[in-house]
């Protein structure tokens, strides 16, 4: 999608920090940062939200998963653990109607999340 600004990081349109990349998932900053290491990894097609992804994507959502796992690994997080979160449509925050995957980690994290 030409206006979605994440199909725009993953053609390389608009610059973002890229700390992992693969055919079919990209991982970047986020501009935003919730928590000492804040990683968005995103499929490369356009799926709008968690609920756009049908029973043929499981194949894509595990490889988002793995990515994240992979980035947090790689980013020293593995040892003290992370949180993987993705919001889905307002009441849960989503601001970016295309799916991420939020990998937050390097601080204590609180329980229930606001
Ligand atoms: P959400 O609120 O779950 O939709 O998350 C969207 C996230 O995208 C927020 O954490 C923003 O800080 C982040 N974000 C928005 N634009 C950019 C951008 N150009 N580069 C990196 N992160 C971004």
């Amino acid at each position: 999608m030409t206006d979605c600004i994440f199909c725009r990081i993953a053609n390389g349109e608009i610059p973002a920090k890229i700390v992992r990349q693969d055919a079919d998932t990209v991982a970047f900053r986020d501009l935003n940062p919730q928590a000492p290491t804040h990683v968005l990894v995103i499929p490369r097609r356009h799926l709008a939200t968690l609920l756009d992804a049908g029973p043929e994507d499981g194949p894509l959502l595990a490889k988002l998963t793995q990515a994240a796992v992979e980035v947090a690994r790689d980013l020293g997080l593995a040892d003290d653990g992370f949180r993987l979160v993705v919001n889905t449509r307002e009441s849960a925050g989503q601001s970016v109607f295309h799916l991420h995957v939020h990998l937050l980690g390097g601080r204590r994290m609180r329980w229930p999340p606001g």
